[in-house]
């Protein structure tokens, strides 16, 4: 009797977990932020992006598709610091109520002084995924937020943000090994626009580019003209496009230099799965070898 008692409590117990063993149904903003929660989710989690691959996560426009995913979302990831200016209406349109994860919170920020308008306004630099110091540090936040919002999984969320942010430390050792092999003199290149500032600073590059930290501003011909005298007066010759923003600018820039386009760099936005920079590791590493390859052409 006793035994079959066991019997009933177990059968109820697997009955009721297997039940309640739904997915979390998670949306992320842009597809770098989507890859980091799905890495350290596993099969627990179903993640949206709601910027596509290849897609500017400065501005997009919502579609009722995005509206529809954040209604039935159980969590919400942004990567914060004014990235995803469109984010706030969509989410007060969707009726979304549960939690929005800043995952970069609590990173350590840079800022940048920013010319607009003839005006210089000191602005936070979003891109903080760039180094992978702080990828690592994404991985712990969302492995932490995952555990909190579906604690019967709390341990495997905790044990692969743990692996990834180990895998994201290594990859951060590799990147400042491989650029210190670049002589300092030549580390330097021009990117489209000012999203790699914390690789920069991490790995020691020297960057520069025409148009500032978000894609919604448009340089000046001033701008430009002091962007093409500097690349002259300091003699940079690696100069790239990125596959989110139109390349016709740099393609400019680089005729009236003389400097080579050294390539195609994903700064915001990972590439299709077929492509170079399908996840975030594969990304950060296409980039820093793509940036190596650049410099030490010339
Ligand atoms: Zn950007």
């Amino acid at each position: 009797m006793r035994r079959l008692a066991t019997l009933v409590a177990l059968f109820l117990a697997w009955g009721i977990g297997s039940a309640s063993a739904r997915d979390l149904a998670v949306v992320a903003s842009f597809t770098v932020l989507a890859d980091m929660v799905e890495q350290v989710g596993g099969a627990h989690v179903e993640v949206r992006s709601l910027v596509g691959r290849n897609g500017d996560p400065h501005m997009y426009e919502p579609t009722p598709a995005d509206a529809q995913a954040l209604a039935h979302a159980d969590l919400v990831f942004v990567s914060g610091l004014g990235l995803e200016g469109w984010m706030d209406r969509l989410i007060a349109a969707s009726g979304y109520k549960g939690r929005i994860i800043v995952a970069s919170q609590g990173v350590e920020t840079r800022t940048m002084a920013e010319e607009e308008g003839g005006r210089t306004r000191i602005i936070t630099d979003p891109h903080l995924w760039n180094s992978a110091a702080n990828g690592a540090a994404f991985a712990a936040t969302i492995a932490t937020a995952l555990a909190g919002a579906d604690p019967e999984h709390a341990t495997g969320y905790r044990a692969n943000g743990a692996r990834y942010a180990a895998e994201l430390r290594a990859l951060d050792g590799w990147a400042r090994a491989e650029i210190a092999a670049v002589p300092e003199a030549k580390r330097k290149l021009i990117t489209s626009h000012d999203a790699f500032g914390y690789l920069g600073a991490a790995y020691g590059i020297e960057l520069r580019a025409p148009v500032g930290f978000s894609t919604e501003s448009e340089p000046s011909a001033e701008q430009v003209a002091s962007l093409i005298e500097q690349i002259r007066r300091e003699g940079i010759k690696a100069v790239f496009v990125e596959n989110t923003i139109d390349p016709r600018l740099v393609q400019q820039i680089a005729r009236e230099t003389g400097a080579k386009i050294g390539g195609l760099l994903y700064a915001e936005a990972l590439s299709e799965p077929g492509g170079p920079a399908p996840s975030y590791t594969a990304m950060f590493r296409y980039n820093i070898t793509a940036m190596k390859q650049g410099m030490l052409a010339n």
